[in-house]
């Protein structure tokens, strides 16, 4: 057992402003523990909640300051906490500060460059690297994500890729055995057997967040979430299984509702946040107060699944993410002083160890097996399992004559054999229940005892036979509904196969192997195991590419205007810049990895005429001892040394590139998935924002009738059924419910006002569509953190 308090770190983030001198000064002189030193400006000090104090200090584990880099907050936080759980430990990581304070990049990463990953994926990297490495135990490892927004908690793995909204997805609920442990209903396991296959799980969640979100309602500033690493060990032979979990936790923005300033439908969303953040420190106020009996884990849905990190068995970790700069000092006080009482917080983690229920028959039928074979010498007979046919007679025998004698003191001696103790109390219920049909039956009838037999077996066979009768009813309509179901499926499977198809040619055809062929043996065994992963990774794509057909609204379906507008859209778009640049870098990392290949290859081939050339020698001296009769020298001679030197200087450097290629492959497969995520979120933007036009055309209908009237364009069937399909559209429906629209968009107005058609910088005509999204220029992304969301291009 590990007894330890919660460990609290700090990370404060780089500004986003021009940097602020004398707000905050970190001390780690002091030789224990660092501390931290919010110092309020004069004119802040002043007005501050009846607090005339001007500086804080906070005690923390270690603090990190703006230019702490993604990797060092790994090395320091996260990796210890991995080798716990590698151990058997259960382990969490939080991350606890205000909106914008950098918990989802602390705790995911940044979304352009790979150096920006953060805890999830590279604490997945370390645990799949050291699970290779041991070979001693065998591992399982599982993943699961779970997001709970406004107390209900939504499955983010849904395998079905439906979502396009938070509420599609399935919903989560908690369980509690008798034991009182938690249990998640609908929050499904998914098995990971490489970092690969795990990484391409986050990526899905990850994206399935961003869909379910729209700019008005931006969930992940107001939701809780979690992704658990679920990991299985076991040595080969024991029955005893270690399971270890590791969440890693990003929580909703701690800031409060005072502060949001909002009304109506969010004001109840920014109570709920409170509200559940409120439980967590409830939950922390009692824990780290001694004596107190009752924790309120229950009160909500966060602490109830995180009730074995806070204060029970599990290794916790708190990061406390903090934005410095002057108008947010009370927000990061605060921060602090939670950190403070988390700190106080002791946990217990223990060795989780089961007995495998498999191996655990195994061992209790060899244990049966001795205890049968000591009976069978100290009875000297051998039993069988079961009583044979002349025991069975021999002991109904027996039963009738203990039935029948009258004498109250006879006894029914069967010896010391469970299994003939067993069988006469089964005869003898068996007999009981006969009388009692018969002596029922003979109440009315005074016939014969064959005749009341038949009677009392008539109206039983009526019985059984309307009984089979309707079973058989059953089975035949469940048979017609499975062959219902099957030719339903058979058709969606081959319609996947299309598309999958489809997607895999795509595929193969932006995607030119790294790996050129006739690598040496590792190399090939790299090929080789990466394999069927590969094929995962295709249906895997598959999958993303129909998914982001399916959120975005079936591109391939789009007008020709509408594909247009997309265009000019995604050439405007902020994004595009990081989607271009990532694309440039992963062209370079490609082209990187066929050098690399190459080198390699020449690396084999010079090994084995390395090889070769040894064996040469070898051979040439034996041959020189037979010939002049000497014997063959023990010792290498020079040449072979030298030989012998480059060989190892070439398997030295065969090594190193061959790590390289592995971590390229890495690399390789994040910038891709980074590059996934990009495009989701673009046309889920173009999407809003189509919606958005759309409706400020409908209110504006009369301006669009004069519109048809000057540009033919518009009529066109193509938009017609454009609009249809617009509106039947359930997520583009969903974004205009709840984009009323925030600032008014100055080119529909124009576009109401004026019926000329506007000349593109192609010098072409637009239609309505074109102008909208000619006149979108989305700007840099506004990096106001605190801010309500908005739609940087409708402002413009
Ligand atoms: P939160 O999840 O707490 O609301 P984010 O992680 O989304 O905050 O961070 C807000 C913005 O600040 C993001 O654009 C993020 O990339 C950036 N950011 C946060 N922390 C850092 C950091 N340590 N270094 C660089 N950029 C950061
Ligand atoms: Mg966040």
């Amino acid at each position: 057992m590990v007894k330890q308090t919660i460990q609290i770190f700090a990370r404060v983030k780089p500004p986003v402003r021009k940097h602020q001198q004398g707000i905050y000064s970190i001390d780690e002189d002091e030789k224990l523990i660092p501390s931290l030193e919010i110092i309020l400006p004069r004119d802040l000090a002043d007005g501050f909640v009846n607090n005339k104090r001007e500086s804080y200090k906070f005690k923390f584990q270690r603090i990190f300051d703006q230019d702490a880099k993604q990797e060092t907050i790994f090395e320091n936080i996260a990796k210890p906490v991995a080798g716990s759980v590698l151990e058997g430990y259960n382990g969490t990581i939080f991350a606890y500060g205000q909106t914008g304070s950098g918990k989802t990049f602390t705790i995911t990463g940044g979304a352009e460059r790979y150096s920006d990953r953060g805890i999830i994926p590279r604490t997945l990297s370390y645990i799949f690297e050291q699970l290779q490495k041991d070979s001693s135990k065998m591992y399982t490892t599982h993943i699961s994500y779970l997001e709970i927004y406004n107390e209900c908690g939504y499955d983010l793995l849904d395998p079905r890729h439906e979502a396009s909204s938070l509420e599609d997805l399935p919903k989560v609920t908690i369980l509690e055995d008798p034991d009182q442990n938690i249990h998640l209903k609908n929050l499904t396991l998914h098995q990971a057997t490489t970092e690969e296959e795990a990484l391409n799980l986050l990526f899905l969640g990850d994206t399935n967040r961003m869909i379910a979100e729209t700019p008005m309602n931006q969930a992940s500033t107001r939701s809780h979430c979690i992704f658990t690493i679920h990991l299985s060990s076991k040595e080969p032979g024991s029955a005893t299984v270690r399971h270890a979990k590791l969440h890693l936790v990003d929580l909703a923005g701690s800031e409060r509702v005072a502060k949001t300033g909002v009304g109506g439908h969010l004001l109840t969303e920014a109570k709920y946040i409170n509200l559940s953040l409120h439980y967590l420190e409830q939950v922390i106020i009692a824990l780290s107060e001694k004596h107190r009996s009752h924790i309120p884990y229950r009160n909500s849905m966060m602490t109830s699944v995180l009730r074995d990190s806070l204060g029970g068995n599990c290794m916790t970790t708190m990061i406390a993410t903090l934005s410095l700069e002057k108008r947010n000092l009370d927000e990061s006080i605060s921060t602090c002083r939670f950190a403070q009482r988390v700190a106080l917080i002791k946990n217990e983690a223990v060795l989780n160890e089961e007995i495998d229920p498999r191996l655990m028959i195994k061992r209790l039928q060899k244990e049966i097996q001795e205890l049968k074979d000591e009976l069978a010498m100290v009875t000297a007979e051998q039993r069988t399992e079961a009583l044979t046919e002349a025991e069975l007679l021999q002991l109904e025998k027996l039963i009738t004559s203990f039935l029948e004698d009258q004498d109250p003191e006879s006894r029914l001696e069967v010896g010391a054999d469970m299994r003939k103790v067993h069988h006469c109390f089964h005869h003898l219920k068996k007999l009981l229940n006969d009388k009692k049909i018969f002596g029922n039956n003979t109440v009315s009838n005074t016939v014969s005892s064959e005749s009341k037999d038949q009677d009392c077996q008539e109206p039983l066979k009526e019985e059984e036979y309307r009984k089979l009768r309707d079973i058989l009813k059953q089975r035949d309509n469940e048979i017609n509904i499975l062959v219902n179901m099957l030719k339903k499926e058979k058709k969606k499977a081959q319609e996947a196969l299309h598309l999958a198809g489809m997607d895999r040619r795509e595929f193969r055809h932006s995607q030119s192997p790294p790996f050129p062929p006739g690598n040496p043996e590792e190399g090939q065994r790299m090929r080789l195991s990466s394999a069927p992963s590969q094929a995962q990774d295709f249906s895997i794509l598959g999958n993303r590419s129909s998914l982001l057909h399916k959120k975005t609204g079936m591109r391939e379906e789009m007008s020709l205007g509408r594909q247009e507008a997309f265009e000019i859209f995604k050439r405007d778009h902020a994004d595009s810049v990081t989607i271009d640049d990532n694309k440039q870098i992963l062209k370079q990392r490609f082209s990187e990895a066929k050098a690399l290949g190459e080198s390699i290859n020449e690396a084999r081939s010079k090994i084995g005429h390395l090889k070769e050339e040894i064996t040469q020698r070898h051979i040439q001296q034996v041959a020189l001892g037979i010939s002049e009769n000497m014997a063959v020298p023990l010792m290498p001679d020079q040449q072979e040394e030298k030989l012998r030197s480059q060989l190892e200087e070439e398997k030295r450097r065969y090594k190193t590139m061959f790590t390289r290629l592995k971590a390229l492959k890495v690399e390789i497969e994040h910038l891709q998935l980074l590059m996934d995520k990009a495009k989701v979120k673009l046309q889920k933007e173009f999407e809003v924002w189509w919606a958005e036009e759309a409706t400020n055309l409908q209110v504006k209908s009369p301006a669009v009738n004069s519109l048809d009237h000057t540009k033919p364009f518009l009529q066109t069937s193509d938009s017609q059924h454009e609009q249809s399909q617009l509106f039947s559209n359930k997520s583009d429906v969903n974004a205009r419910k709840i984009l009323p629209s925030p600032c008014p968009s100055p080119h529909s107005q124009k576009q109401s006002s004026t019926s000329t058609p506007l000349e593109d910088r192609f010098g072409k005509q637009l239609n309505f569509q074109e102008v909208s999204s000619h006149a979108l220029c989305p700007q840099e992304r506004s990096t106001d953190e605190g801010s309500a969301p908005h739609l940087p291009w409708l402002q413009k």
